[in-house]
C-alpha cells in the first residue's frame, strides 16, 4: 500500500470515530496518524482506540502513527448556580480562588497561580474569547474585573490569559497520570498543550524518558517569543490555531502559522497545521471554498501534516473529511507551482554527513529522474534530513525499528518500511531494490538513489550515496 501524497494527514479520534470499522475507514481514506485527545474521553476509551489502531496496523502491514495529546494547564472557571449566566458589558465581575457556585456577579477560578500573574489591566478571555474581562483590582485570591465583551458564560468554560507568562506547572497531575498511561500503552508522539517556555518541553521530555517523540503545541504568545529554543528541545511542533486564535489577535494566526512552519522546516522538524481546517464539515458534507484554500495553503507551505479535530472526532462526516484533505493535498502536490514554491524555501544543508548526503541524493535523484530516494535510517534522523530537502522524487525509508517507522508517519514524504539492517553492501542494494519494487516505487529499468551508513548498526553514520538500477 502506497500513498501518492507527501503531506500527511492526522485524524483525531472521538465519539464519531471510535469503532475499529471507522478507524479502518479513516485509514483507508488517508489518515496516516491518529490523535488521541486526552482532554476528552476516559482512559478506557483511549485504550480501546489504541488497540484498534495497532490491530489495524498489523492487518494492513503499514506503520501507523499515534499521537497522544495532553491537555496541559488549561484554565477553567468553576460552576454556576444556575448552570449559566449572562455577563453585560461594563458590569463588574469578581473572580475568586474558591467559594460557592457562581452567579451574575462572581465566579470561581480555581487556579492560584493565575491570581499571582494578574495585575490591573490584564485581560482574561473566556469561552474561546466570546467573553472578555479586564482586571481592575488584583489580590492573591481574588480579582475584580470589568466586562469588556459581554455574553453568556456557563459551567467549566475555558479561560485564556494571553498577556501573562503564568507561573504554572507545564504538566498538571492529570497530565502526569495520562502521560504514564499512554507511555505504557505505547504511543509514538506525545503533544503538550499550552507550552509557555522551553523548560516546559524539557519537563515533558524528562518524564517521557525517550518512550515517545515530543511535540510542542504552539498556542501561547509566550511560546512564540521563544520559538527557536522550543523547537530546539522538541521533536516536532503543532500550530494549534484554536487557542492561538484566542490568545493572539486572530489576524496574527496566518502570519504565526507561516513563521512556525518556516522555522520547523529550517530545523528539519515535523510541523502540523491544526484546527478548523475543514470545520464546516462537522455538519456539512462539503467544506467551504475558504477551508479548501486553507488546507491547500498549508500544503503549499510544505507543512509535514494537516490535522482534523472535531471534523473526524465528533462530526457527521469523518471519512469524507479525511478524503477531502487527501484530494486537496494531491491536487496541490500535482500542481506545477508546488515544486517551485517548495524549492524557493529550500535551506542550505548543515555541515553534517547526513545533510551533505541528503542534499546530494536529492540532486542526483532529480538529475537522473530516479524512481525513488531510499534512505536507511535507525533513529529516523537521516530520514528527517532527507525530507528537509523536500525532494521531487518519492522517498522510501528503510528502518529496523517499528518505533522509528511509526514516528515518521508524521514526516513529510516518508514512506517507511520496517526491515532488518543489511549485513553488507550488496545486501543493502538488493534490499533497497526489492522494497522499491514491492511497494510500487520503482520498476525494472529505473534507477534508485540510496543513502546508508555502512557498516550498519551504528546510528548517525550515514556515509554512502549509491545509484542502482532496478532489475
Ligand atoms: P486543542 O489544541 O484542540 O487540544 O485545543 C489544538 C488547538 O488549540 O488548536
Ligand atoms: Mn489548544
Amino acid at each position: 500500500m502506497r500513498r501518492r501524497r507527501n503531506t500527511k494527514i492526522v485524524a483525531t479520534l472521538g465519539p464519531a470515530s471510535s469503532t475499529p470499522e471507522m478507524i479502518r475507514a479513516l485509514f483507508e481514506a488517508g489518515a496516516d496518524v491518529f490523535r488521541l485527545n486526552m482532554s476528552h474521553g476516559s482512559q478506557d476509551d483511549v485504550r480501546a482506540r489504541h488497540a484498534a489502531i495497532r490491530a489495524l496496523e498489523a492487518e494492513v502491514g503499514r506503520p501507523i502513527g499515534i499521537l497522544a495529546d495532553l491537555q496541559g494547564p488549561k484554565l477553567r472557571v468553576g460552576r454556576f448556580r444556575d448552570g449559566a449566566v449572562q455577563l453585560r458589558e461594563g458590569a463588574t465581575f469578581r473572580l475568586e480562588l474558591s467559594g460557592e457556585d457562581g452567579d451574575e456577579t462572581r465566579a470561581v477560578l480555581p487556579h492560584p497561580e493565575v491570581f499571582q500573574a494578574l495585575s490591573t489591566g490584564t485581560r482574561l478571555l473566556l469561552d474561546d474569547g466570546k467573553v472578555a474581562l479586564e482586571v481592575t483590582e488584583a489580590g492573591s485570591d481574588f480579582a475584580m474585573t470589568r466586562v469588556v465583551e459581554g455574553g453568556p458564560l456557563s459551567n467549566r468554560k475555558g479561560v485564556n490569559v494571553p498577556n501573562a507568562v503564568l507561573p504554572i506547572a507545564a504538566l498538571t497531575p492529570k497530565d502526569l497520570s495520562d502521560l504514564d498511561f499512554v507511555a505504557n500503552l505505547g504511543v509514538d508522539w506525545v503533544a503538550l498543550s499550552f507550552v509557555q517556555r522551553p523548560e516546559d518541553v524539557a519537563e515533558l521530555r524528562k518524564h517521557l524518558r525517550g518512550r515517545a517523540a515530543v511535540m510542542s503545541k504552539i498556542e501561547k504568545p509566550a511560546a512564540l517569543e521563544r520559538l527557536d529554543e522550543i523547537i530546539e528541545l522538541s521533536d516536532g511542533l503543532m500550530v494549534a490555531r484554536g487557542d492561538l486564535g484566542v490568545e493572539l489577535p486572530i489576524q496574527e494566526v496566518p502570519t504565526s502559522q507561516k513563521r512556525i512552519t518556516r522555522a520547523c522546516r529550517r530545523a528539519g522538524k515535523p510541523v502540523i497545521v491544526a484546527t478548523q481546517m475543514l470545520e464546516s464539515m462537522v455538519v456539512q458534507p462539503v467544506p467551504t471554498r475558504a477551508e479548501v484554500t486553507d488546507v491547500a495553503t498549508a500544503v503549499y507551505e510544505g507543512a509535514d501534516a494537516i490535522m482534523l479535530s472535531a471534523e473526524s472526532a465528533s462530526g457527521a462526516h469523518p471519512v469524507e473529511a479525511v478524503s477531502m484533505m487527501d484530494s486537496i493535498a494531491l491536487q496541490v502536490e500535482g500542481d506545477a507551482y508546488y515544486p517551485s514554491i517548495t524549492q524557493a524555501q529550500r535551506l542550505e544543508p548543515e555541515a553534517t554527513a547526513a545533510d551533505a548526503l541528503s542534499a546530494a541524493a536529492r540532486q542526483v535523484a532529480e538529475t537522473l529522474r530516479s524512481a525513488a530516494i531510499v534512505t536507511y535510517t535507525t533513529s529516523g534522523s537521516t530520514a528527517l534530513r532527507a525530507a528537509r530537502e523536500r525532494p521531487r522524487v518519492p522517498m522510501l525509508t528503510l528502518t529496523p525499528s517499528i518505533a522509528t517507522a511509526r514516528r515518521l508517519a508524521l514526516c513529510w514524504g516518508a514512506h517507511s518500511v520496517v526491515t532488518e539492517d543489511a549485513h553488507n553492501f550488496d545486501e543493502m542494494v538488493d534490499k533497497a531494490r526489492a522494497t522499491a519494487k514491492a511497494d510500487g516505487f520503482a520498476e525494472p529499468g529505473q534507477r534508485i538513489v540510496i543513502t546508508a551508513g555502512v557498516p550498519f548498526g551504528t546510528p548517525g553514520t550515514t556515509n554512502v550515496l549509491h545509484v542502482a538500477w532496478v532489475t
